[in-house]
Parts: structure tokens; C-alpha cells; sequence
């Protein structure tokens, strides 16, 4: 019988095998690194479709060169590059090189923080990170915080209503509301759907000038639940919404929360950041008050994906997302066993990452990234808002530009414009040059600047904004062109 080779698998003996792998890995990584263009190439779905559709998965390559050769052309060819300056899209970070050491750890040791057996030393790693992010919140005496690591604000905040649930456990699902600004973050519908909630239980609250939640008409929203005999089952405050980064009114949120009895969900995905922001902690104020908060290190903590947490007030409101298997956790088990808090069963140990982090830079100057890209986006506003062919949609409240383009001359109608918007994002795609989101405002199609690189430059992002400029002016349809001449 041939001998089976063994020396794919992690072991002391094939310590040789993997230095030379990874080393391999690296070189090419770093190769590609360098020589990173811009932030995208343009690639259509079609040509990366058909470029993966191509391999034959049944007939491996064998060589680790081939195949670092394969992933280039399939993937990091045309990557998008979150570090390049012009990439100003979505919610993603630039990530520090801290989490990524720790990351080769996490994924070879291969630790899962199930259980206290599968993990141990990591298990009070994890545990030390949730006090930490409790105590950042200002969770106090009379307070019992807990929490755990999810794969993602989503899961965090399915996490925080699933916990609210548990409190109503005998009222029936078509009397539960939970009440959520109408620009919160589409993970709480999608929430209520998996809890059997149904999309009208959730509450649209309207926001103010500033995209905030309005308390004086979530106090209506509660007075009309009660009205009706339904049950406020939570109410979701987000600390940073996506499109606007605005921060609802923690503290009158709250005290209506305590008034009619609801949960305090505070969705801090985004503005969670803020917890270690040198200057900027006081625009979180009123987030100590939450029952459960989520927060995303992979975004504003500049940590890879995934790295998110659920954070409690009280440990015990954790058990509705309890069970005991007698393989896993038995009821009698005494171990700490972290599964017991967790929707996900075998999960990744993410926590090393923001520990590593946190070893290694320490929080203030994580803080100061945040502080940075905040003022970035101040900035930016402030060169471009006087621009006529700008409309910004907002002052900047966090990291986010939300504007239209707007040629010279006479007024475009609605369906132009947003077409001629639509058109400057692709473009600017396809040549590789730089990457905007898109979004919605009251239905008004919108261009969108995320930024969340620290080393992004206001010269960088104006340069940007300049190409959105003359983009729009070459792509502007020709009878607004010809009135200006
Ligand atoms: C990004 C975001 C989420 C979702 O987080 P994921 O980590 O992408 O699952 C939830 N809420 C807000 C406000 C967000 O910005």
C-alpha cells in the first residue's frame, strides 16, 4: 500500500512544510501587495464568473506556486483593496497588522470557543475582552455585563431581540413590537422575520433633520402600542446608522425604555468605535443604559472580518439563548463553557484578534484612527460644500458623505438624475480609479463615501470627489451641457 501523505496536515513534524508554506504565501501576498494599482480593475461579473467557473475542482494542482498563481487570477488580481485611499464604499476597514499575526494563531491553533475543553486559556481571553467592552460602555455597580463574540453585527442584534423575546415568552408573536428608527439597520427586520415576529412588528419610528431617531414620535409609537394592547417588546436605538453615522438619543431613548418596560437595544455596529475615541466618547452617552448593545471591532476597530460582539447588561437575560447538550454542556457541567451564551455552536476564536490588538497598540490609539477618519470626513465636507454641482444630503456625523452630483444648468428631473448618479458609480468602477457606494434619501437616489481609512489623506478623498466632478460632467446628458455653454 502506498503510504498516505501526511504532510498537509499541521503537525510538529510538518513544522518544515508549513514554514515553507506560509512563507511561500507570504511573499506572494506582499508581491501582489505592491503592486496594487487602485482599488478595484473593473472586473464585470461575467468575466469573474466565468474565470472560477473554469476550474475543475476535481483535479487539484498540487503545487502551492500554481495554485497562489490561480487565486491571483481569480481573486486578488482584481481585489478590492480596502487600504488603497480611494476606496470609499462600504463599511470596511483597512485592517492592522496586530490581527493579522494574531489571525495566522487563530487559524492554525484552530482553538473553538464552544466549550472551556475545546479552548480553555482562550475562553478567559474572550471573557476579559466582553468586561473590557462592558466597562468601555460604562456598564456599572448593580450591573452584572456579560456577553460574547458573534461573526457579525447581524448576529448581534438577532442575538439582543432574541433576548428581548425571552422576556415575553408568553405573549403571543403577533403582539410583540419592536420599535426601530426608520433608517436602523435592515438586520432588525430581518431579526423579527427568523423569530417568527412577522415584518409587521416592526415599528418604523421617523427620524429628525439629522437622521436620529425622533423621541417625541417613538413616545407616540409606544402611547399607540398600548392603545392597541400590544406589547413594546424592544426598542432598537442605533449609535451610527449606515448611511448618515447618526447617533439616536441614547438617553431619552432610555428613559422611555424604562417608562413602558421595553428592551434597550442600542445597535453601536458602526459608531462602537467611539468607545475608544480619545475626543469623542461623549456622543455615546446614554449607551450604559442599553439591556444589550452590539458592536462590530470589524468595523471601527479595524479588525478583519469577523470580529463582532453582543454585550449585556445582565448576564442572566443571556438564557434564552441556552441549551444543554449532553455531549457538549450538560446541565451539571461545571467548566465555563462560552456555547452556552452563543447562537453559534463550533466558533471561530476572533477574540485573539482585538486582544492582540489591544496588547500590542493599546486602545487610545485604535481611538485615534477612529478620530481621524471622523475628522477626514469633516474636512472633505467642509472643501466641497460650497461646490454647486454637490448637494450634500448632510453634515458628516461619523465617517459617511451622503451626496448627489449635480450638473450646471437647468434643473434635472428625478429619473435623470438618478440615472446620471447610478452612471458616475459604475464608471468610476469600471476604471478602477475609485469605489463610491450608492443609497437612497427619502427615495432620491444618492452617492455614498464610507471612510474608514486612517491613512486616507483630505486630498486623497477630494480627489475622489473631483472624479465624481468630471465624471458627471462627461456623462451628463448633452442638453444640460449645451444650456450652460
Ligand atoms: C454593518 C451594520 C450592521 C450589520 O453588521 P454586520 O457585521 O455586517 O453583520 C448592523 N447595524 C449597523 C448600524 C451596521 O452599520
Amino acid at each position: 500500500m502506498p503510504q498516505l501523505p501526511l504532510h498537509h496536515v499541521f503537525h510538529p513534524d510538518h513544522a518544515d512544510h508549513y514554514a515553507a508554506t506560509l512563507g511561500e504565501g507570504l511573499d506572494h501576498l506582499l508581491r501582489q501587495l505592491k503592486g496594487v494599482a487602485g482599488p478595484a480593475t473593473g472586473t464585470t461579473p461575467a468575466q469573474a464568473a466565468e474565470r472560477v467557473a473554469a476550474v475543475d475542482l476535481d483535479r487539484p494542482l498540487g503545487d502551492t506556486g500554481q495554485v497562489l498563481a490561480e487565486i491571483s487570477r481569480l481573486w486578488l488580481d482584481d481585489a478590492v483593496w480596502f487600504h488603497e485611499p480611494s476606496y470609499a464604499a462600504h463599511l470596511n476597514c483597512p485592517v492592522v497588522v496586530p490581527a493579522l499575526l494574531a489571525e495566522l494563531f487563530v487559524a492554525s491553533v484552530n482553538s473553538s470557543l464552544d466549550t472551556f475543553d475545546q479552548s480553555v486559556g482562550g475562553t478567559f481571553i474572550e471573557r476579559r475582552l466582553v468586561e473590557w467592552t462592558a466597562a468601555r460602555i460604562g456598564y456599572g455597580e448593580g450591573d452584572d455585563p456579560d456577553g460574547v463574540f458573534t461573526s457579525g453585527g447581524s448576529q448581534s442584534n438577532l442575538q439582543g431581540l432574541l433576548l428581548a423575546r425571552g422576556r415575553h415568552e408568553r405573549v403571543p408573536a403577533e403582539r410583540l413590537r419592536i420599535l426601530a428608527s426608520a433608517e436602523s439597520h435592515f438586520s432588525v427586520q430581518k431579526s423579527a422575520r427568523l423569530l417568527g415576529l412577522g415584518d409587521e412588528s416592526v415599528v418604523s419610528v421617523p427620524t429628525d433633520e439629522r437622521h436620529r431617531m425622533d423621541p417625541a414620535a417613538l413616545e407616540r409609537s409606544l402611547a399607540a402600542c398600548a392603545d392597541l394592547g400590544l406589547r413594546p417588546m424592544a426598542i432598537v436605538a442605533t449609535a451610527g446608522t449606515t448611511d448618515f453615522g447618526a447617533i439616536d438619543p441614547l438617553d431619552r431613548i432610555a428613559d422611555l425604555a424604562r417608562a413602558y418596560d421595553a428592551w434597550l437595544h442600542v445597535d453601536a455596529a458602526y459608531g462602537g468605535g467611539l468607545l475608544v475615541s480619545p475626543t469623542r466618547r461623549a456622543r455615546l452617552h446614554g449607551i450604559e443604559r442599553a439591556d444589550s448593545v452590539t458592536i462590530d471591532f470589524h468595523k471601527t476597530f479595524f479588525q478583519p472580518v469577523s470580529s463582532s460582539a453582543i454585550i449585556v447588561r445582565d448576564r442572566a437575560t443571556l438564557r434564552p439563548a441556552t441549551w444543554h447538550a449532553d455531549y457538549l454542556n450538560p446541565r451539571e457541567a461545571t467548566n465555563p463553557n462560552q456555547v452556552d451564551k452563543s447562537l453559534q455552536t463550533t466558533r471561530r476564536f476572533d477574540a485573539l484578534k482585538l486582544w492582540v490588538t489591544l496588547r500590542t497598540m493599546g486602545p487610545d490609539l485604535l481611538g485615534e484612527y477612529v478620530d481621524a477618519v471622523v475628522d477626514l470626513a469633516g474636512r472633505v465636507h467642509e472643501r466641497h460644500r460650497d461646490h454647486a454641482d454637490l448637494a450634500f444630503a448632510a453634515t458628516p456625523e461619523l465617517s459617511t458623505l451622503v451626496f448627489r452630483y449635480v450638473p450646471p444648468g437647468p434643473p434635472m428631473d428625478e429619473k435623470e438624475s438618478a440615472a446620471l448618479n447610478t452612471a458616475i458609480r459604475e464608471d468610476l468602477y469600471a476604471s478602477g480609479r475609485a469605489m463610491v457606494a450608492a443609497t437612497k434619501v427619502d427615495g432620491v437616489q444618492h452617492l455614498k463615501l464610507t471612510l474608514l481609512n486612517p491613512m486616507a489623506t483630505v486630498e486623497d478623498i477630494s480627489g475622489v470627489l473631483d472624479l465624481v466632478r468630471a465624471t458627471g460632467a462627461r456623462l451628463a446628458p448633452r442638453p444640460v451641457l449645451e444650456a450652460v455653454r
